[in-house]
């Protein structure tokens, strides 16, 4: 099957691939999405529950770019809401406030906690005289002691990245913005170190991360854009430096699709595979291994905490991270309930991935059962969500640590008929995605090269 030159192909209906169809549409041009999924959204869909309408997991949206910023209020109007973003620490059954604006420089740790803290601090920077600093985690520790760099940075930043600090080396060159973001949440730096992330004024739609992929998918198909579903990408033929054909497919009928330009929002390393591009790391091809568990859990009562989410350092906890819907002043969670997602982030080889939901929910009440988060006798119902190698975690800062992930974005730009839009962070993705859209319209592709450089954090501010 062919179909008329002109026509876009877009790959993935996540939020890249729906920013860019709706930006071409915009400018008068032909888009023809390839979904392998029944619905759109991808990472960023609706987890549909009863009347419940929550995020996959805990959704930022970021407003570093201001472009992004104009779309979200393009695509969402009044329902695009502002909120509080109140992150907490919980530890040895107590929340510790991440910012220093809600209960001061201790941030409502116990006087024992911060007595125990303070005597780490004296005792580490004493050893760090004759100790050579090597990784990350002695820098750390010779700074904020162990103790504190345990609950303020390490525990949860080794639980979202799975692995531990003390296997990444010290970047003496990299270590200004590696070490302000790592102890930046200490509060004994600057709050907001570089600026980038920990932003004031935070935005949500209203109804959901979900909320804004179903507006801008009912705005594509309203606009004459075609999305299909259940239509799977199996090979992407090449002849020299372009794509030459795709080959699909549809409820197990195979077919192929001819265009001269595609936008891809697939992730570099099932990109990689329909290329039929091999990296290998040791004796294993290249994927993304990290993905996550997430365990809904719905109350038939209010929240018990004020908090947006909950970082959880414990080592010993397997939950890394708690999300808490109902404070968002949004329409995710109904009147007079909540919502809670716990979620454990783990590499694809993990064994908990083994598990059924049942026993992940297990998990949930051996650690969280008998804590003053969650009362188990107003539990409505739970539900689980496995989501290996969806790699959740990651920052402009793996293109310069993870050489392959860095070695695809570049082969991919060789490819003249293609343009990745897969990027991190909501917002750089979407920006990717509108900047593929007018350099398609403009014929200027290195505008878009130099504009959404996944390595650079500078050029995205603007
Ligand atoms: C738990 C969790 C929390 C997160 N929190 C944040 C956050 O707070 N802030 C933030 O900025 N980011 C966050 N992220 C990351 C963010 O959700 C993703 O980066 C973003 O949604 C990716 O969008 P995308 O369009 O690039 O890719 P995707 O959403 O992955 O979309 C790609 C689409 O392509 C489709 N597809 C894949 N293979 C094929 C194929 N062979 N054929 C056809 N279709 C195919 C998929 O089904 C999917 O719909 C989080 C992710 C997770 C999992």
């Amino acid at each position: 099957m062919n179909h008329p030159i002109g026509q876009i192909i877009i790959l993935g209906a996540g939020i890249g691939g729906l920013s860019s169809a709706y930006e071409l549409l915009k400018k008068g041009r032909q888009v023809i999405i390839i979904e392998k999924d029944g619905e759109a959204g991808g990472l960023m869909r609706a987890i549909k529950h009863g009347e419940y309408n929550v995020d996959l997991g805990h959704k930022q949206f970021y407003s570093r770019i201001p472009r992004v910023h104009s779309f979200y209020m393009e695509i969402l109007g009044d329902k695009l809401i502002t909120y509080k973003n109140r992150i907490g620490i919980y530890y040895n059954n107590r929340i510790i406030e991440r910012e220093r604006k809600y209960k001061g420089l201790f941030r409502g740790m116990s006087v024992s906690l911060i007595s125990l803290g303070i005597i780490d601090i004296v005792a580490q920077k004493i050893k760090y005289i004759w100790r050579r600093k090597r990784t990350i985690e002695d820098v750390a520790n010779s700074k904020n002691g162990r103790l504190f760099s345990l609950i303020f940075s390490q525990g949860f930043d080794e639980k979202l990245k799975c692995r531990p600090w003390s296997s990444v080396p010290r970047n003496k060159r990299t270590e200004t913005s590696s070490f302000t973001k790592y102890f930046s949440l200490l509060g004994f730096a600057k709050e907001d170190n570089n600026g980038k992330n920990l932003q004031e004024n935070w935005v949500h739609p209203l109804k959901g991360s979900g909320g804004l992929i179903e507006a801008l998918r009912d705005k594509i198909i309203n606009m004459g854009g075609e999305i299909r579903f259940n239509t799977k990408v199996l090979k992407l033929v090449r002849q020299g430096d372009r794509i030459k054909s795709i080959e699909i497919d549809t409820d197990g009928k195979i077919s192929s699709l001819e265009t001269p330009t595609i936008i891809s929002s697939i992730k570099l390393d099932i990109i990689a595979k329909l290329l039929s591009l091999k990296y290998r790391i040791g004796d294993e091809e290249w994927s993304f291994n990290r993905g996550v568990i997430i365990i809904y859990l719905f109350f038939n009562e209010p929240s018990k905490f004020p908090h947006t989410s909950l970082y959880v350092p414990d080592p010993k906890q397997k939950i890394g991270r708690i999300t808490n819907y109902d404070v968002y002043d949004c329409q995710m969670v109904p009147k007079g309930k909540s919502c809670l997602a716990f979620e454990i982030f783990c590499k694809k080889e993990n064994i908990l991935l083994e598990l059924d939901d049942e026993e992940l929910m297990t998990i949930v009440k051996e650690e969280f059962g008998e804590s003053h988060l969650i009362d188990l006798k107003k539990l409505e119902s739970y539900q689980v969500y496995k989501l290996p190698s969806c790699d959740p975690a990651t920052n402009w800062e793996d293109y310069k640590i993870e050489k392959t992930r860095n070695q695809m974005y570049s082969d991919l730009k060789t490819i003249e008929n293609l343009y990745n839009v897969s990027r991190t962070g909501i917002d750089k993705i979407i920006y990717s995605s509108i900047k593929a859209a007018e350099s398609i319209i403009t014929n200027e592709k290195d505008d878009f090269f130099k504009e959404t450089s996944p390595v650079e954090l500078e050029p995205w501010s603007m």
